[in-house]
């Protein structure tokens, strides 16, 4: 995509496959292109050990996907001996060098779409359209982040100085970069984060979320064959408590680079800086209570279109996905009833099949919060619409989507990571009690706008510290290099994630002062 970007967003690749004729084809390909994958950790001259875990379709408990075995202490301790030797070697390589590595993978990752578009349907539980757009983030992440190392670290920017001195700024990588993926972008993100700590000089260690294994697997395998060596970029599965921790509070390590929930980024800060070792660098990608706010100039049709995207596209289980729609008291009854009638067209079921709308959720654990959030939500709120679960879903994790209308934004304590969308009514006079109440919250991701009153437009824009602002359209899916994306407060530490200022947070600056 990036190659296009600015000239035509229509050309990227995503918008090219994802009509329904191409989708079809995918979709059979994705069957053939499956064969079941066994992941162990990539640490050279560690010795594999444990026990595998099964993995298994989230649509369908009954169909395996694949196994996987975690790393000991032995083997993180291993990856981290490798991983100190192997970067200077890495960071001294010229930056243009390691970009074509990356773009070679890029390359690689189109010519194997089916194959990675099924990890993520089997895997993760991705729709047939989510799993390209994932294919396609990733591919655009590669490229995007080959580009950007050229350009900032290809030669050392000049300064100026007096007459007899010359003045540079050289950008190298930082050391060992830790890289703690999700499970909702199992290729995207762990292959933007992979691919940014190495386009800066940084020898990798990158550990997935236990859910997807095995996407992450096969994703650095493909980085391997593309030439990234492999004391360079390590993959070293487990659990966060064992393997994510032990990364962590390691002093050898000079920088993380995390995506996941707000709580879990506060403990690997704390374990950070609780070592007695140089500062490192933490750059993280949390949570969300995203508001979408509809004033009665909105156009209800592509409100409910947009409201509809953003909240129950890949399940809701997007940092970015609506959670909580104020919509002007003046409109609401006929914004509520056109949202339960679109709720009600709602398709939910194997995300293999190019009729799904809406797929599992990830797994057993998300299902009991949903549930118990949906528990609470029936005594303390009002049901707008609750969507059906046809009987294939019974052998998977399964959540039906739903709308309930609250009276305040105070009754939601936490992000409810899944197909749940809240309804606020709000009068005309009450706008800025709305943004005190969302700025009040400390999250700070994506908001949604949808008024055709410029001055309101940009009032809202302007009053909520956000980091991703969409008016008039939906709130997800933010292209690499078109929509640099991460939030503040509670929601990041920034740079964004597919922005031109990310890498630079990957790299040490050195000024070399020479008086000639
Ligand atoms: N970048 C994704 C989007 O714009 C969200 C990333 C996330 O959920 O972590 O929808």
């Amino acid at each position: 995509l990036y190659r296009a970007a600015g000239e035509d967003r229509n050309n990227s690749m995503g918008a090219n496959l994802a009509n329904d004729d191409t989708l079809a084809t995918l979709a059979r390909d994705i069957n053939a292109a499956l064969k079941p994958v066994s992941a162990t950790p990539l640490v050279p001259g560690a010795s594999a050990a444990g026990t595998p875990v099964a993995v298994t379709n989230p649509a369908d408990r009954r169909e395996r996907v694949g196994e996987w075995t975690g790393a000991d202490a032995a083997t993180v301790e291993r990856a981290l001996t490798n991983a100190v030797a192997a970067q200077e070697g890495w960071d001294r390589m010229p930056a243009a060098s390691r970009a074509l590595i990356l773009e070679h993978a890029a390359d690689q990752l189109e010519k194997r779409m089916p194959e990675f578009m099924a990890l993520c349907v089997k895997e993760a539980g991705k729709s047939l359209s989510a799993s390209v757009a994932e294919v396609r983030e990733a591919v655009d992440f590669l490229r995007y982040y080959a580009m950007q190392a050229r350009k900032l670290f290809g030669a050392p920017e000049k300064l100026p100085g007096p007459t007899g001195e010359s003045n540079e700024l050289w950008l190298h990588g930082r050391g060992v970069f830790v890289c703690i993926s999700p499970w909702n972008f199992p290729l995207a993100i762990y292959l933007g984060q992979v691919a940014a700590a190495l386009a800066s000089g940084n020898s990798v260690i990158a550990k997935p979320a236990e859910q997807t294994t095995l996407t992450a697997f096969v994703a650095t395998q493909l980085l391997h064959e593309a030439g990234v060596p492999k004391d360079v970029l390590q993959f070293v599965p487990g659990d966060g408590a064992t393997v994510g921790a032990a990364l962590t509070r390691d002093p050898r390590v000079a920088g993380v680079c995390f995506t996941g929930s707000t709580e879990t980024a506060w403990a690997i800060n704390r374990a950070l800086a609780a070592r007695n070792a140089p500062i490192a660098a933490l750059i993280a990608e949390t949570g969300g209570q995203n508001a979408l706010i509809a004033d009665s100039s909105a156009l209800p049709e592509q409100l409910v279109k947009d409201a509809m995207t953003s909240a129950f596209d890949s399940a809701g289980q997007r940092c970015s996905a609506a959670r909580v729609l104020f919509v002007q008291s003046d409109i609401a009854d006929k914004v509520l009833h056109m949202l339960a009638g679109a709720m009600d067209e709602l398709v939910v079921g194997d995300p293999g099949l190019l009729s799904t709308d809406v797929g599992p959720v990830i797994d057993e654990d998300a299902r009991k919060v949903l549930a118990e959030h949906a528990a609470r939500m029936d005594k303390e709120a009002t049901l707008i619409k609750e969507v059906k679960l046809p009987e294939a879903t019974a052998h998977g994790c399964f959540f039906a989507p739903r709308a309930y209308e609250l009276k305040s934004l105070s009754q939601l304590t936490r992000e409810v990571f899944g197909p749940v969308l809240h309804v606020i009514r709000y009068p005309a006079d009450q706008l800025d009690q709305v943004l005190a109440d969302i700025n009040a919250t400390g999250y700070g991701l994506t908001l949604g706008i949808h008024s055709r009153i410029d001055a309101t437009v940009e009032k809202i824009a302007r009053t909520v510290k956000v980091g991703n602002c969409y008016v008039n359209r939906n709130q997800i899916g933010a292209v690499v290099g078109v929509q640099p994306f991460g939030g503040e407060g509670l929601s990041g530490t920034g740079p964004k994630a597919g922005g031109p200022h990310y890498l630079l947070r990957f790299a040490s600056e050195r000024t070399v002062t020479v008086n000639t």
